[in-house]
């Protein structure tokens, strides 16, 4: 690598992406091209001889940039959001140009100490329990995903339970979760060898918001349990995919204690909002459950995607599955004890300095700062709440705790005048899903009755952005 052309070049790539952030409002926020149409336009084959930066950058501008989908446009109301900051993209940057890989202490003391103080650091910011920080008996690890998150918390009471209960087989196991649950839980359960008729998928109804109900629940354990099931793990939601419903973690902690079941509780996009204290009553009973995760990528100002935080109570039993050893691998600080080797707390070996991003977003805003975008995105979205709610073609169909507002049309024909509602100073309230007459929610898995949906996924859906484009409707 040639530091000389590194500079040039790498001014040019900020170059280019500040003229793309300064312009991207003016796409079309879904891309518009077809499938294949890449391969129009690229050779099929690797240029023999390299080609300049400046000739890249034309074809990415031509080629690449028309088959984005904007995400990070104001007028982005898809899935959750993914908030990018200039800390984390230069924090991302830091990462890659250190490149270090740090799969234990010793191949990257710096990466493995600022993971594991970032992680206390977010854990106190938070109001965790003090078991899941390393000065109690837990600890933090950044992963790729939530779904990682659960297969790896899934492995590991998986392999506690199989040393326990000595030859038993892996068909006794039965894991819980609600139909809201995010299905990374189904695929979790079959990658650790769950039987998938193991997986109690437990209805919710309106009458309990969506959350998950304690007292089916319990009456699912004990028809297992008589059964001559082993009740293993449960997965509980703090702001569910469809509506960000919330699932009762007290309730549902004490019971899953009672059949010593291991409980994750999953807050992939809501997790962020317990940086400010009036939020963390949707956590209440977080003490008692076995580990905790949430997607700082996703509304903490950490995008790009591959940043889930995940907390353990029991280090020891997280960390007694997944990890390796190997010859090379031994070192004297390894065999001291007295160091974290991330290795152990994930499934690959070789990862990224992963903390970077996290630590220049909490050190550059600060607490304050990140508690006042998750309450600038929940006052934006409590506005457009008010507004839906005040025009009788719309009805707001569920609970709206965060920065998500569910909504349906309440006659089809009225479609096509549902534009126009701009949110306050152009910028984007963080979603906004709209739900088809008549269709009830759940998953959003394809099969299922459901519409939760914003920019142009659904069939027949309308939604107004932020920025007074209009989205509505285009795939009718
Ligand atoms: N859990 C919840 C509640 C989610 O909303 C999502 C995705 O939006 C996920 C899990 C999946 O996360 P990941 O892609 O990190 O596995």
């Amino acid at each position: 690598l040639d530091p000389v052309e590194f500079k040039r070049q790498g001014y040019m790539i900020i170059d280019f992406l500040s003229d793309y952030y300064a312009r991207f409002h003016e796409y079309p926020v879904l891309s518009q091209v077809e499938p294949g149409y890449l391969a129009r336009h690229l050779s099929s084959s690797a240029p023999r001889e390299g080609e300049p930066l400046e000739n890249l950058l034309e074809g990415v501008t031509k080629f690449i940039i028309p088959g984005l989908t904007h995400w990070q446009s104001p007028g982005f109301f898809g899935y959750f959001p993914s908030s990018l900051s200039a800390a984390s993209v230069l924090g991302e940057s830091l990462s890659a140009g250190f490149s270090v890989v740090s799969f234990n202490w010793q191949s990257a003391p710096a990466a493995t100490e600022l993971e594991h103080l970032v992680m206390d650091w977010l854990a106190r910011a938070m109001g965790l329990p003090e078991h899941f920080l390393f000065s109690g008996s837990g600890g933090g690890v950044i992963l790729g995903s939530t779904c990682e998150a659960i297969v790896c918390t899934l492995v590991a009471v998986r392999d506690k339970v199989l040393a326990e209960r000595g030859r038993i087989s892996l068909e006794k196991l039965v894991v819980y979760c609600s139909d809201q649950t995010h299905c990374s839980l189904q695929k979790a359960a079959r990658i650790v060898g769950i039987n998938p008729n193991n997986v109690r998928v437990l209805r919710t109804t309106m009458e309990t918001a969506m959350g998950l109900s304690p007292t089916l629940l319990r009456e699912t354990i004990e028809a297992d349990v008589d059964s001559g099931h082993i009740p293993l793990y449960l997965c509980a939601t703090i702001g569910t995919t469809s509506t960000t419903a919330v699932d009762p973690v007290l309730p549902l902690c004490k019971i899953a204690k009672e059949y010593g079941i291991w409980v994750h509780v999953d807050a992939a996009y809501a997790g962020a909002t317990l940086i400010c204290p009036e939020y963390r009553g949707f956590a209440a009973g977080i003490e008692f459950a076995n580990s905790f995760s949430f997607n700082a990528h996703k509304w903490f100002l950490c995008p790009p995607v591959g940043c889930c935080c995940l907390w353990v109570k029991d280090r020891e039993a997280f960390t007694r599955s997944l990890s390796m050893e190997a010859d090379y691998l031994r070192n004297a600080p390894s065999d001291s004890k007295r160091v974290i080797d991330y290795k152990d707390w994930q499934i690959p070996l070789g990862r990224r300095f992963n903390s970077l991003r996290v630590w220049l977003v909490l050190s550059s805003y600060g607490i304050e700062g990140l508690q006042n975008h998750i309450r600038n995105h929940v006052r934006l979205a409590k506005i457009f709440e008010g507004l839906v709610e005040e025009d009788e073609r719309f009805k707001v169909v569920s609970p709206r705790y965060f920065a998500l507002v569910c909504f349906r049309l309440l006659h089809p024909c009225l479609a096509k005048r549902a534009n126009g509602h701009a949110t306050e100073n152009g910028q984007s309230v963080s979603n906004i899903r709209c739900a088809e007459r008549g269709h009830s929610f759940s998953n959003g898995h394809a099969g299922d009755k459901v519409h939760s949906v914003s920019n142009g996924h659904s069939g027949k859906s309308c939604y107004s952005t932020s920025n007074g484009h209009t989205a509505a409707n285009s795939h009718a």
